[in-house]
């Protein structure tokens, strides 16, 4: 590419780089020719194994002496495996029968793994260790560069098809200015990793491969931009204004406040009791999620009242006199729970889940709201309980009954469309909702959430998604009735002041997320976020969203 142009992706962390492109390599094995080696070119081809093997095992220990921690015991035992002596022989006696090397260590690699995957457990998991080897001295025998991730010699923007795990180790967040995928979504393992790195991050850049190893590229990770010939004098003020973002961030103490100083109740989506008081110590002011089916993904039947209510006090205990938003059971789809959803459905995603799964036990739903009433009993602050995939007004009416019941402060999440079509009659019959943008996007625009391939609807920005929003907070202005937003999208902090302007009343998040969001309201009055939520309604797809959204904010473009 020349001059200035642009190409697009999927924005997953936010923040801006400068710098030249590196490539993860892509190497795949080629078709070998089942040659035979003569008998007097076996022992140079014994010899020019041993080397490849030697060069694979020396770069990966270097690399391993550079990085630090987990990453730095995951390269270290890499490159104890490539000089297996185990391996080695197999390798060198296939060799001496006349297999070419190369070949000689593809056929071992598959004889290892099946062993590696009988053994099962942490063994079995070692076959990814053994194939990335395996790539990575087939590569050196054949004179190609090293497959995976290239040695940078200066802060480098890295792009790659997607990454895999093994390449996910070595990532140093301090050589690394940003990391762009072709492919993935918002939910990779790229953007995990890139999130818990703090890394600018974008994914699903269909046309990347436009860009080559070394051009200089700007990123915009808050709009999904990759530039190639921008002009290094109007990027470079733009990059010295987010590392200063990035230093508010990092300075950001709470409570959240506006410029023009009205409050933001930003809570947190916890999943545990050390998750929750982990949050306490992020400012969060309370918890606006608590996921209760994350706690017994692993339990094999349903624990009782007792065991459910220590769980949740420990959440409670965090917060003792502060606002904790007990979810119910969201068991099915992407989070089967044995002893609580069917075993195989045709369409989990629009199937039997969340408040669904009591059509197969309804006592299920309200053993759990004793065991929540009884943790509420001690806890000094607000007591509020959602429900999840609620569809009907029958439903709402149903369960908002059994938790006032209790004691306890009735909700239901917006995650359905229907609900949100029919918001004004669903808040007649409880407390507060509270949209979970991860689902209605799912919903609304068809897309399967888990699907990497379809990360450009899965996008929250999407002005459908943006206007049934809109009407939902806008309903509860009218009717004096709580909104929060508790799906990823308010952990976005551009989409969090749309969201604030649209009149929700508390965003709930990862705690990680919430010094970013924080910082970023900091920043905008009341007025602009007003702005920006009417500035949206007009836009034609999500970037269109995430520009309008931006300029009135006053947020550089
Ligand atoms: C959501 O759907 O946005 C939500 C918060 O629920 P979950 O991600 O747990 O489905
Ligand atoms: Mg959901």
């Amino acid at each position: 590419m020349s001059a200035e142009e642009t190409i697009y992706g999927t924005p997953v962390v936010n923040g801006l780089a400068y710098g030249p492109v590196a490539w993860v390599s892509r190497f795949e094995i080629p078709k070998l020719p089942a040659t035979k080696i003569p008998l007097d070119d076996r022992e140079a081809e014994a010899e020019h194994y041993t080397q490849a093997a030697q060069t694979v095992s020396e770069r990966l220990l270097a690399r391993s002496k550079e990085t630090i921690g987990s990453a730095s015991d995951v390269l270290a035992a890499q490159a104890e495996l490539s000089r297996d002596p185990g391996f080695k022989k197999m390798v060198v006696n296939a060799i001496n029968k006349g297999i070419p090397a190369t070949n000689a260590v593809i056929t071992t690699t598959e004889m290892f793994c099946t062993m590696f995957e009988k053994a099962g457990g942490l063994m079995a998991e070692r076959t990814t260790d053994l194939n990335d080897l395996c790539l990575r001295v087939v590569a050196e025998l054949l004179g190609e560069p090293e497959p995976g991730l290239p040695h940078l010699t200066e802060p480098s923007v890295l792009f790659a098809d997607d990454l895999a795990p093994a390449d996910t180790a070595g990532l140093n967040p301090a050589e690394i200015l940003a990391l762009v995928t072709e492919q993935g979504g918002p939910t990779s393992h790229t953007s995990i990793i890139a999130r818990q790195l703090g890394i600018p991050c974008i994914v699903a850049a269909r046309k990347l491969h436009q860009i080559s190893q070394g051009e200089q590229v700007f990123v915009d990770a808050s709009l999904g931009t990759i530039t190639t010939g921008a002009n290094p004098d109007l990027v470079h003020p733009k990059i010295a204004a987010d590392l200063l973002t990035r230093e508010a961030i990092r300075n950001w103490s709470g409570p959240a406040q506006l410029a023009s100083g009205e409050d933001v109740e930003l809570l947190a989506n916890v999943q545990d009791g050390p998750g929750a008081h982990k949050a306490a110590a992020r400012y969060a002011q309370g918890v606006g999620l608590f996921r209760t089916e994350l706690c017994f993904l692993d339990s094999t039947q349903e624990p009782t009242t007792e065991q459910q209510r220590e769980i949740y006090s420990q959440v409670l205990s965090a917060f003792p006199d502060k606002k904790v938003v007990t979810r119910t059971l969201d068991a099915g789809s992407d989070k089967p729970i044995s002893w609580a959803t069917l075993d195989e459905e045709p369409n989990p995603a629009l199937g039997v889940r969340g408040l669904r799964t009591t059509g197969i036990d309804q006592e299920l739903f309200t053993r759990q709201l004793d065991a929540i009433a009884q943790a509420a009993h001690n806890h000094q602050g607000k007591n509020w309980v959602m429900v999840p995939m609620v569809s009907t007004l029958s439903e709402a009416k149903w369960v908002a009954k059994l938790i006032r019941d209790r004691g306890l402060t009735a909700g239901i999440m917006v995650e359905v469309p229907a609900v949100a079509i029919m918001i004004d009659q669903f808040l007649a019959e409880v407390d507060f909702v509270s949209i979970g943008t991860n689902d209605l996007t799912q919903y609304v625009m068809a897309a399967d959430r888990m699907n990497a391939n379809l990360a450009t609807y899965t996008d929250s920005w999407q002005p459908a998604v943006l206007t049934l929003i809109s009407r939902v907070a806008a309903a509860g202005v009218r009717l004096h009735k709580p909104v929060g937003v508790c799906g990823e999208a308010a952990a976005d902090p551009i989409l969090a002041c749309v969201l604030v302007g649209m009149g929700v009343t508390s965003l709930s998040m990862a705690s990680s997320a919430i010094p970013g969001v924080g910082a970023q309201l900091e920043q905008v009055t009341k007025e602009q976020c007003e702005n920006a939520a009417q500035a949206i309604l007009t836009a034609e797809d999500s970037g269109d969203a995430r520009a309008k959204a931006r300029r009135a904010l006053g947020i550089d473009l």
